[in-house]
């Protein structure tokens, strides 16, 4: 979608630190991380939300789950573990309107039964 900030960040068309790509999606590193690690994950085809991708294509979930795992047994965050996070609506918090994920951990997370 042309005038989608993620969609511009798969297009390379708005700067982003990378840290896994593959054929069908990317991770790249939060630009306000609310951890020590904090990584957003998308899919190469824009949905707005993830009611909207399980209606449309919800084997694009497993694309982007699969890639999470790949990526955080890779990194070793795996092992000292993380949390997955996705909003949607106004209130869950969304604010960028391309489905995401973020993958959060490399310290103790609060909340959440902690
Ligand atoms: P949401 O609030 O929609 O769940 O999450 C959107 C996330 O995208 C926020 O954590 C915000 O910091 C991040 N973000 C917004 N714009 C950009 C950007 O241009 N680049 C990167 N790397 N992250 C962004
Ligand atoms: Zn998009």
């Amino acid at each position: 979608m042309s005038d989608c900030i993620f969609c511009k960040i798969i297009n390379n068309e708005i700067p982003s630190t990378k840290i896994y790509e593959d054929e069908f999606v990317i991770g790249f590193k939060d630009l306000n991380p609310l951890a020590k690690e904090h990584y957003l994950f998308i899919h190469r085809e824009h949905s707005k939300n993830i009611n909207e991708i399980s209606d449309s294509d919800p084997a694009q979930l497993s694309d982007v789950f699969k890639a999470i795992s790949t990526f955080t047994k890779d990194s070793g965050l795996a092992e000292t573990g993380f949390r997955v996070v996705t909003n949607q609506g106004a209130n869950g918090g969304q604010t960028v309107f391309h489905t995401h994920f973020h993958v959060l951990g490399g310290e103790v997370l609060g909340g959440f039964g902690s």
